[in-house]
């Protein structure tokens, strides 16, 4: 794992000298809400970068704040300003990590996270398998009811988080093609994701199913890699670069009309390779290139002439936005728009559906009982609309929101968008075979 302390990879002047302080962003902030502290606040976090870059030292205080922040970009889009929130403290991460030394043991694990386990499918694979056995042998349910883990900290609560192994994992689909169901409309591009090859290996099959019905051919490029996007939300910007270039090595963006992803928090990352790698001059072009083709998989579906070959879903549902997705990439219109073409299904929005829901990428893992308090606030919302479906478009949310159902829900189903289309196709599947039976 490289760590450079250069001048790039720090919040910049001309980024800082957006902010004029009008604190119009303060009620979009989830931890402002939930602390009242300006420290935790984007106004007072962007002072404290600037206290930094006119050369105060960083402080465990200042890194405290920065590390609290949810990187959800909501005041970026509550700022009329135009600062672009998501870039400084990805920057003041960076910044803090090339100054930052950290116990071996912190550096160990994140080594072995960051720089092997997330870049390597034959060590998710053996992580999956040992998952799996984990909750397969009854371990799982052991370990839970006795209450063992409390006696190390948040590690219970950290537990609870962790995703499910979801045998048989994705990464066999890689390197196929998958032909377009009738004509073929369309050729697109399918990033996997790394953990998700695992954990979300069922959403993966159901957004290959879904694009297949609505005339796409999708390919699963071979040698493609995470995307970096953990990386990059903990200040490991030179390893971001690295997948960043061995993802533009794997696809070709000329090769497709479209690529695309399920996961917001991953879109993010991948749709700013070009500033990822905006000063690397072999790569900055193809990079452009690549985030001209880059879509949300919802994004991509609603702009297409959808299939409404679908079964009634008989549900009432209501849609949590992906921070990554609504601040980040700016997507608000086409999930539930989606959502409103499945026959059946009754659209109930969630107020404040805007704030983060607390997971984060790993925050919730990381900074634990800020992410359970963002819970609880975002599930008695939740609980309000009296939905039994609640929908999202991140991997990441599904596992908070779970998580959310089982300490204050209602035995709510939390599904991907996609998952609630490939519901309603496979509906009319299961109803002619019905018939033919
Ligand atoms: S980030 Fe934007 S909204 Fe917040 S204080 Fe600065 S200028 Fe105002
Ligand atoms: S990114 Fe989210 S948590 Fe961080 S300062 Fe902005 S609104 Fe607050």
């Amino acid at each position: 794992m490289v760590v450079l302390d250069n001048k790039l990879d720090r919040p910049q002047q001309v980024d800082l000298d957006r902010c004029v302080h009008c604190g119009l962003c303060l009620n979009a902030c989830p931890t402002y809400r939930e602390l009242g502290v300006e420290m935790d606040s984007p106004r007072g976090r962007i002072y404290q970068m600037v206290q930094v870059h006119n050369g105060a030292p960083i402080t465990p205080a200042y890194v405290e704040h920065i590390e609290l922040c949810l990187a959800c970009r909501s005041c970026e889009t509550a700022c009329p300003s135009g600062v672009q929130y998501g870039r400084l403290v990805e920057a003041a991460r960076a910044h803090i990590e090339s100054q930052m030394v950290r116990p071996w043991y912190a550096r160990a694990f994140r080594r072995f996270i960051f720089g092997h386990l997330l870049q390597s499918p034959a060590l998710l694979r053996i992580a999956g398998a040992g998952l799996y056995l984990y909750e397969l042998s009854g371990l799982q349910r052991l370990v839970r009811a006795s209450g063992v883990l409390k006696a190390f900290g948040n590690l219970a609560a950290v537990e609870q988080l962790s995703p499910p192994a979801e045998p048989p994992f994705f990464f066999d689909k890689i390197g196929k093609t998958f032909p377009a169901e009738g004509a073929r409309r369309h050729r697109v591009a399918f990033l996997a994701g790394c953990i998700a090859n695992v954990s979300f290996a069922r959403l993966n099959e159901a957004t290959v199913r879904v694009l297949q019905k609505n005339g796409c051919e999708v390919v699963i490029p071979r040698g493609q890699t995470c995307c970096g996007a953990l990386h990059v939300h903990s200040g490991l910007r030179e390893d971001a670069r690295k997948l960043a270039r061995r993802n533009l090595d794997a696809i070709d963006p000329g090769d497709y009309d479209a690529i695309l992803t399920n996961a917001a928090g991953c879109g993010s990352t991948l749709k700013e390779y070009d500033e990822l790698l905006e000063h690397d001059s072999a790569y900055r072009d193809r990079a452009r290139e690549f985030k001209r083709k880059m879509r949300d998989v919802t994004e991509f579906l609603a702009a297409i002439e959808l299939n409404p070959d679908m079964a009634p879903v008989e549900a009432v549902a209501t849609y949590q936005d992906s921070c990554h997705l609504l601040h980040g990439q700016k997507v608000k219109l086409p999930p539930r728009n989606l959502l409103k073409s499945v026959p059946g299904l009754q659209f109930k929005e969630l107020p404040y559906s805007d704030i983060c829901c607390g997971s984060a990428g790993i925050y919730n893992v990381l900074q634990n009982e800020m992410a359970m308090a963002v819970l609880d606030s975002k599930m008695q919302n939740v609980n309000r609309t009296r939905a039994g479906l609640i929908v999202t478009a991140n991997p990441g949310c599904m596992l908070q929101l779970r998580a959310g159902v089982k300490l204050h829900g209602h035995n709510q189903r939390v599904l991907h968008v996609v998952e609630v289309l490939d519901e309603a196709y496979r509906g009319v599947e299961a109803s002619a075979k019905r018939r033919k039976d």
